[in-house]
């Protein structure tokens, strides 16, 4: 039977690490189903680990681009067509991915919580889409199968997540269009 028409975005701050669509491929594939097109959408990188917040103006710009691609990414799937995506250094960006999930477990342990700041409201816990965050006492404890997404550094409102010291001074991000109460799981 053929596959019906199956299309990936993938949203990125820089669209050269992981293997997003090599796995998407593969998933695929164990249900008997083909990646048809696939594309990458760079917004802006919330990694503030490595390096911070870009510029209010580079934020614009880089929205107006994505709408642009966007509008463009439509029009391929209204008309069916393919399309593929060549990763840059994907077999490089592949040995750091399976790197990084060999370390996978340790990594929540850069989070810190200021437990003078945390007013406990939960928002840390209900954005986590691995559901590594429980809160015995009010205050976000990581339970080691994070994926680094940061949304628990950034949805706090009180800026009282970090992820190491070097966070601190960083600024924190979300899209202006997006509102926080789409962001949180329903408790
Ligand atoms: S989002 Fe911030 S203030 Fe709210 S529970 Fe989590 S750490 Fe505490
Ligand atoms: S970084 Fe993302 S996956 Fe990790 S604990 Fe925070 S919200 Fe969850």
């Amino acid at each position: 039977m053929e596959s019906p028409y199956t299309f990936a975005i993938v949203t990125c701050g820089v669209p050269y690490w992981g293997r997003p669509f090599r796995d998407a491929e593969k998933i695929l594939k164990e249900k008997n189903r083909s990646l048809h097109a696939s594309w990458y959408v760079r917004l802006v990188s919330n990694y503030i680990p490595y390096r911070d917040i870009a510029a209010e103006w580079r934020i614009s710009i880089r929205a107006w681009l994505a709408r642009r691609k966007l509008k463009n990414i439509a029009n391929v799937i209204n008309t069916r067509e393919a399309h593929t995506t060549w990763q840059l250094l994907k077999n490089f960006c592949g040995r750091y991915h399976d790197k990084w999930l060999a370390g996978q477990k340790k990594i929540d342990n850069n989070f810190l919580c200021d437990k003078d700041k945390c007013t406990a409201c939960g928002m840390c816990e209900r954005i986590c889409p691995r559901e590594n965050i429980k809160r015995p006492e009010g205050q976000p404890v990581w339970q080691h199968k994070c994926v680094e997404c940061l949304g628990c550094l950034h949805i706090c409102p009180v800026k009282a997540i970090n992820y190491g010291e070097i966070t601190r001074s960083r600024k924190r991000y979300r899209h202006s269009e997006v509102k926080p109460a789409e962001l949180l799981r329903k408790s």
